[in-house]
């Protein structure tokens, strides 16, 4: 395994050894920063390209040339390598992981290869999650200059980058729908993203999250009483990858809704393989065994949202997403159980976006008016 592992980096070594690489990566929510961060660190003089900002042409190249009944986070992927390859990248990295995402790499790669570009494809987990040294061995190839010591410490301060992303982008999730003065999260979330870009070192990343801490707890807040409280569970890319789900958070923070989503790099990267145990048991009324990639947290995180008083759970999965299918009826019974809403979302290329406003909206109205009556009842 470690001797195909190095002819592999001594073949791409004598491939790429005169040429310029220009590498890219897919998007996932705003991951690109810490991302192109420790590329920028660890590749040498090699460039990186972020690839274009996903729009409706994203979609479309993605839908064009992955097979029909992929999961729909491939197409997105699709869509964003072959815009950086048209932009001129000639290495592409896809982080691999667990699921048939652990079988995306080798598809993708194929489909790319008979369209014609002439790339090379960078695979930095697998489906056992994140291990160090064979990450550094994958940017050996990129950078065989690269120290380990070098890599380790970058490696681990853009940890820390995407914990420290991670924390803000909750907090204003929460505290986004009490805001007095309407727009003040959005303006400090642009500021704080643009200013994560400038982070060089650990001191600065400090200073950064003291920063923003602070502004964020000191920004000026409404009554809590009123307002609902919903929580968002699901498959991790359209959690994540706001664009992929026509910007949910977003939609539910202009109406004044408190969000509460667990899944985050952090998260799936860190914790999940430890927590995965703890779920099963918290919700062994429901589920006895691991409902694979994020269905059993789907199921645990929704009955633990609503024995926290949570007002409702959106429910969010691309198109033939296995295990969230698998967690539906399961989430059904924790709705009944707890009489709690639950409402779900599948999101593909086909998807319409005003439909989804649409049911969002009839959502919210059904939960405000849902509290509204229990509130009237407990005046009685
Ligand atoms: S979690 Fe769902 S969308 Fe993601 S790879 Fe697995 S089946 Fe596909």
């Amino acid at each position: 395994m470690v001797d195909k592992l190095k002819e592999e980096i001594q073949d791409s070594n004598n491939e790429f050894a005169n040429k310029k690489k220009i590498i890219s990566f897919p998007h996932l929510g705003n991951y690109y920063i810490p991302i192109y961060f420790l590329l920028s660190r660890l590749v040498g003089n090699s460039e990186i390209l972020i690839p274009p900002k996903m729009t409706k042409k994203t979609m479309e190249l993605g839908e064009k040339y992955s097979p029909d009944f992929v999961c729909t986070p491939f197409k997105y992927n699709m869509g964003n390598f072959i815009e950086s390859l048209d932009k001129g990248a000639n290495v592409l990295i896809q982080a691999g992981g667990g699921c048939r995402f652990g079988y995306y790499a080798e598809l993708q790669e194929q489909i790319l290869h008979d369209l014609g570009y002439n790339f090379t494809f960078i695979t930095l987990f697998d489906a056992k999650g994140v291990n160090i040294f064979k990450v550094y061995n994958k940017f050996k190839i990129i950078n065989p200059k690269l120290k380990k010591i070098k890599f380790s410490y970058h490696f681990l301060l853009t940890i820390k980058m995407i914990d420290i992303l991670d924390d803000l982008e909750e907090s204003i999730r929460k505290k986004v729908a009490y805001e007095v003065n309407k727009g003040e999260f959005d303006k400090i979330h642009s500021k704080l993203l643009l200013e994560l870009k400038s982070v060089k070192n650990l001191i600065q990343l400090y200073k950064f999250k003291n920063k923003y801490k602070w502004i964020l707890e000191n920004v000026k807040l409404e009554d809590k009483e009123s307002k609902l409280k919903v929580g968002i569970v699901g498959e991790l890319y359209t959690t994540m990858e706001q664009f992929s789900s026509f910007f949910l958070e977003r939609e539910l923070a202009k109406m004044n809704v408190e969000v509460k989503r667990y899944t985050t790099a952090t998260y799936l990267l860190f914790e999940k393989f430890r927590e995965e145990k703890k779920l099963i048991k918290s919700a062994n009324n429901y589920i006895k065994y691991a409902l694979g990639a994020d269905g059993t947290e789907s199921v645990a995180h929704s009955k633990e949202m609503c024995e926290m008083g949570y007002d409702g759970i959106i429910h969010v999965k691309p198109f033939g997403c296995t295990p969230e299918i698998n967690a539906m009826p399961i989430l059904q019974k924790i709705s009944k159980d707890y009489n709690i809403p639950i409402i779900h979302f599948t999101f593909d290329m086909q998807t319409s976006e005003t439909g989804v406003k649409t049911r969002l909206e009839a959502f919210y109205d059904m939960l405000k008016m849902k509290k509204e009556a229990e509130k009237c009842l407990k005046t009685i």
